[in-house]
């Protein structure tokens, strides 16, 4: 594809938006009269317009003279010639038929329009000439105003053809604006205009600012990418609107071309970068956002076309990625919609507001919608608003944040007490084990571990509490039994130690089945060595209970195997030894467990198999009972 047919392609694009800038009515007379009274003046049909072949140049009496040009006459109030290389020209016969001279102002609103040649003809010779355009100094301007406006004096009477050849720098043509009008119609309209983008750059300037402030002292990135997007904008506003043009770069035709051209560039690479932190599309969006970055990144290719200076193919590559990235950001902002992100519904009605207003405005340029205070302001007013719409968004995200981050601390603090309470239960399963473990070992401490019989230790503490309770028992007698398994060396070895440990155990238990009272106590001394604590009322029914005991005893079967030898004994016996006191004697533990010794040793020397008792009597004139 060659450079012109790209080109055409472009502008064929752009004339589905656009009406064409001439008619086909070359017959019709076409001189504008000047009447009296009459303010403003629409050169739609009245003025005509010719494409100049390419290669060309003429000089304006050649064009006048030679009479097979096809002029057409003006079919909008705004031509716009977009992507073309080559030259047009603009003629426009006036007749002033005013009793008063009547000084008229061609107001050409198009403040990029690159070269503007323009000569004012009266009978014949041009009385006035201009060669100016964005292209050219400052200086080179009929009046320093921020477009083009050329002074088109008449007498009463008399008749002037202004032809004006309009010319590009590399072919890019933007909508031209023509206005005709008498001069003080013109400056009114210039004061009001003046005073309305004055409120309208304020506005922007202390968002900006205000955003920037925000953005800074919260640490809230969105703020601070919202006011560069702010930036960008109003800076590329002030250059789109030639402002730019006739301050800060007055003298520098060529740089205020190019800051044109980056500046656009810079605010759709503003425009995803705000967006990527407004919607959170790395989170929210991760395919999406990476698009954005994407296209943001191709921004590079044209931003260094402008800074060559090659103005037309920098919108040609710039124009159809903006589509794009707007396209992708709407997108964007309807699937976070439907997320259900209330910041990202205000941040989507942002975006259609100003895309409406881009139409509406769009659409009275191209004679689609009467115009109206309304729609002229409409780019304006429209991304005003979208400014401000933005604003309120990005308050409500504030909000969502702050939401979000009280909800996190709810979860924390849940989190926490869940972690107490479970802390506190790990405590308290520890806790038991640990107090089972000590009651454990402290039943360990006190049982022998063969029998389950209170051991040793406990024995003493024990006989002691019992001689001090029967102080208070003046009825009762308190008996301690000594039991010492008779032969049962001989009996361990013959059959074992482990048959002697269950021997033991079985007489545990028999000793546990007959003393089983309250008030009753076994222990086991040690070895084959038991004690037995209990109290009784009636003297004689000790010796009926221990003497059952000692046949039970007998009924314990021996092991079988190996098979009995005369040094072993046959059958279980044991020999117990039994201390009597009542409340009557105070007697010491040791004292007691004394005479049931002596009682027990007494039947050790006297045979074995048999129950020797020893009373307070021993000492004292108290009940006796015999030795058996
Ligand atoms: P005597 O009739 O004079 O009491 O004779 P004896 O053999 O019973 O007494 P001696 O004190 O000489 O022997 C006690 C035996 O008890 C010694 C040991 O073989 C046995 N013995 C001591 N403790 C245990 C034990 O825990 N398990 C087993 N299996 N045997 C034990
Ligand atoms: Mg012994
Ligand atoms: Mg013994």
């Amino acid at each position: 594809m060659t450079r012109r047919q790209w080109l055409l392609s472009l502008s064929l694009l752009f004339s589905l938006f656009a009406s064409p800038a001439w008619g086909n009515d070359p017959h019709a007379s076409h001189t504008l009269n000047i009447t009296p009274g009459q303010d403003t003046y629409d050169l739609t049909g009245r003025a005509l317009i010719l494409e100049q072949p390419e290669g060309r140049s003429l000089s304006p009496s050649e064009l006048l003279a030679d009479t097979t040009r096809d002029w057409q006459p003006l079919s909008s109030s705004a031509p716009n010639f977009s992507f073309s290389d080559r030259a047009y020209w603009l003629r426009l016969d006036i007749t002033n038929t005013d009793t008063r001279t009547r000084r008229l102002i061609l107001d050409i609103a198009q403040p990029l329009q690159d070269y503007i040649d323009a000569w004012w003809m009266i009978e014949g010779g041009t009385v006035r000439e201009w060669h100016t355009g964005d292209r050219r100094p400052l200086s080179d301007r009929p009046f320093r105003y921020r477009a083009f406006a050329l002074s088109l004096p008449l007498t009463p009477d008399q008749s002037g053809t202004l032809l004006i050849r309009f010319s590009s720098h590399d072919g890019l043509y933007d909508a031209l604006p023509l206005t005709l009008s008498s001069d003080a119609a013109f400056f009114k309209r210039n004061d009001a205009e003046s005073l309305g983008f004055g409120f309208y750059y304020g506005a922007i300037t202390i968002l900006l600012l205000y955003n920037l402030i925000v953005g800074l002292v919260t640490r809230e990135r969105n703020f601070v990418l919202y006011s560069v997007y702010l930036f960008f904008f109003l800076s590329w506003n002030l250059a789109f609107r030639g402002y730019l043009g006739i301050s800060l770069l007055a003298d520098h035709p060529t740089l205020n071309n190019m800051a044109v051209a980056v500046l656009s560039c810079g605010l759709f690479f503003s425009l995803v970068a705000f967006t990527q932190g407004f919607l959170n599309l790395r989170q929210t969006l991760p395919l999406t956002g990476r698009l954005l970055w994407g296209l943001s990144a191709l921004l590079l290719i044209p931003t260094g076309l402008a800074v060559m200076d090659v103005y037309a193919s920098t919108f040609a590559v710039l124009i159809p990625i903006a589509v794009v990235i707007l396209l992708t950001v709407l997108y964007a902002g309807a699937r976070a919609s439907l997320q259900g992100s209330v910041s990202a519904r205000i941040f989507l009605l942002a975006w259609t507001l100003l895309i409406g207003a881009v139409f509406a405005y769009y659409a009275r340029v191209f004679g689609l919608l009467p115009s109206s205070w309304l729609l002229e302001n409409a780019l304006n007013l429209g991304s005003l608003i979208e400014i401000l719409v933005l604003s309120l968004a990005l308050a409500y995200r504030i909000n969502e944040l702050k939401q979000k981050d009280l909800v996190s601390q709810q979860q924390l603090i849940d989190q926490k007490e869940q972690l107490n309470t479970e802390l506190q239960q790990r405590v308290e399963t520890k806790t038991r084990e640990l107090q089972n473990l000590a009651d454990k070992l402290e039943r360990e401490s006190i049982t022998d571990a063969l029998t389950g019989l209170l051991n040793r230790r406990t024995f003493y503490p024990k006989l002691e509490s019992e001689l001090r309770r029967l102080q208070r028992e003046p009825t009762q007698t308190l008996c301690l039994t000594l039991l010492d398994l008779d032969h049962f060396k001989a009996l361990n070895d013959h059959y074992g130690h482990p048959a002697g440990d269950r021997l033991l155990k079985e007489v545990s238990d028999l000793l546990q089945l007959h003393w089983k009272r309250s008030g009753d106590a076994v222990f086991r001394l040690g070895g084959e060595e038991f004690a037995i604590l209990f109290y009784t009322r009636n003297l004689y029914t000790v010796s009926e209970r221990l003497e059952a005991f000692r046949q039970a005893l007998k009924t314990i079967p021996l092991p079988t195997s190996p098979p009995p030898t005369d040094s072993v004994p046959t059958q279980l016996t044991a020999s117990l030894g039994v201390g009597l006191v009542s409340a009557l004697y105070s007697l010491s533990p040791d004292e007691l467990y004394a005479m049931a010794d002596r009682a027990l040793y007494s039947g050790k020397d006297r045979g074995r198999d048999c129950i020797h008792y020893c009373s307070a009597t021993d000492r004292t004139p108290r009940p006796r009972l015999e030795h058996q």
